[in-house]
């Protein structure tokens, strides 16, 4: 199945004229079965997005010692009360939502002297539910997550609605980047990764089509 992403990545980059190098396939891996974990491993992935700290910690912390060149991306909810455990586990945060998260992040990276890229989570269909900044507040979030607070922001995230176009939204958070003038767009899953690399996504994020369905 890697093969065969691989190959809808490269055609789908191709396709939009840009460079299949400037794009990270982040192998999402929760809720899967080691055995899977260490396929991916075996077939050269590094990689890897968790959405729980805890699970993270479980598979991940004895890896990192046998896979020194591994990249763990934080791509769930975060508490701030485990902002110390995702600064020593993670290498990159996806889902910074409010100032509080980002608060208790940069007084971790500074304890930790690790100073941790992260991207703007986007709430793009104004979903009540769902985490995220409103897309209306996301250059007012950028500058105190920036200026203010001193976090080294990435670009942008979003988690489409189920029931949308996700093309739309991919639209939406490219403009947002555009207009801050930030790199990285984190957009697009199993089911739209190629719909979202036309739409000039760098991370793109996969579970289920890489390791089959979560049991
Ligand atoms: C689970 C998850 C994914 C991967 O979803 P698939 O549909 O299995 O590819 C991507 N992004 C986030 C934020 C997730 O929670």
């Amino acid at each position: 199945m890697l093969a065969e992403i691989q190959s809808k990545l490269g055609k789908a980059a191709k396709l939009a004229d840009r460079n299949m190098s400037e794009i990270a396939l982040i192998a999402v891996s929760k809720q899967q079965p080691d055995a899977r974990i260490d396929s991916a491993l075996e077939a050269g992935l590094r990689i890897f997005g968790e959405n729980r700290v805890q699970e993270a910690q479980g598979r991940w912390q004895p890896r990192r010692l046998l896979f020194p060149d591994l990249e763990l991306h934080l791509i769930g909810p975060l508490q701030s009360n485990k902002a110390g455990d995702a600064v020593a586990l993670f290498d990159v945060i996806h889902t910074l939502d409010r100032p509080k998260i980002a608060r208790a992040l940069k007084i971790e990276m500074d304890k930790q002297n690790r100073q941790l890229p992260c991207f703007i989570q986007v709430n793009t269909g104004d979903e009540p539910q769902k985490a995220g900044i409103a897309p209306t507040e996301v250059p007012e979030f950028y500058r105190l997550c920036r200026s203010e607070i001193g976090l080294d922001i990435l670009g942008l995230m979003c988690i489409p609605p189920i029931d949308e176009e996700a093309a739309m939204h991919f639209a939406l958070l490219k403009t947002l980047v555009d207009k801050l003038s930030l790199p990285k767009l984190s957009m697009g899953m199993s089911g739209d990764y190629e719909e979202a690399i036309a739409f000039g996504a760098t991370h793109i994020r996969v579970g289920s089509a890489l390791f089959g369905a979560r049991p």
